[in-house]
């Protein structure tokens, strides 16, 4: 087996949508970014990446190349998946974010992770955390953060 994990976070903005997980959350913010900034799609793209040892999501898809300028971040998995052909044995991720509260949108955020992996829900974990106000603007409601740990075959 392989592990990885990845981490990504994000400023939050008025008038950009708020994506997590390929889904778009109801939010009167959402990620500063050069993608569409899904920042839990990142994190998934930099585990998988790091437990096959091939660099990060900088390094295959650098802000500066104006071909991921607005990308869709499930755009860019899809390309890792093709490059690492990754067989999951199950995911789990954490996602920090003060508001909105995500426990209703838990679910469909895991069956969009499901679809865009081709792996059985069950094997997908998504948690949600608050920072406590703690952590500067991760408190304030101006940041969000994703951790992803990935175990796949060798
Ligand atoms: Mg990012």
């Amino acid at each position: 087996m392989r592990i990885g994990s990845g981490y990504d976070i994000h400023v939050l903005v008025p008038g950009r949508p708020l994506m997590l997980g390929g889904i778009r959350i109801p939010s009167d913010k959402g990620e500063m970014a050069h993608s569409d900034g899904d920042v839990l799609i990142h994190a998934l793209i930099d585990a998988i990446l790091g437990a096959y040892a091939k660099g990060d999501i900088g390094s295959h898809f650098p802000p500066s190349d104006e071909r991921w300028k607005d990308a869709d971040s499930s755009t860019l998995l899809s390309m890792v998946l093709d490059e690492c052909r990754p067989v999951f044995s199950n995911i789990d991720c954490t996602v920090f974010l003060e508001k909105p509260r995500l426990r209703e949108h838990i679910d469909i955020i895991r069956e969009s992770l499901s679809r865009l992996l081709s792996l059985d829900v069950d094997m997908i974990s998504v948690k949600a955390k608050t920072a406590e106000k703690c952590f500067g603007e991760l408190g304030s409601g101006d940041a969000v953060v994703a951790a992803v740990t990935v175990l796949v075959e060798d």
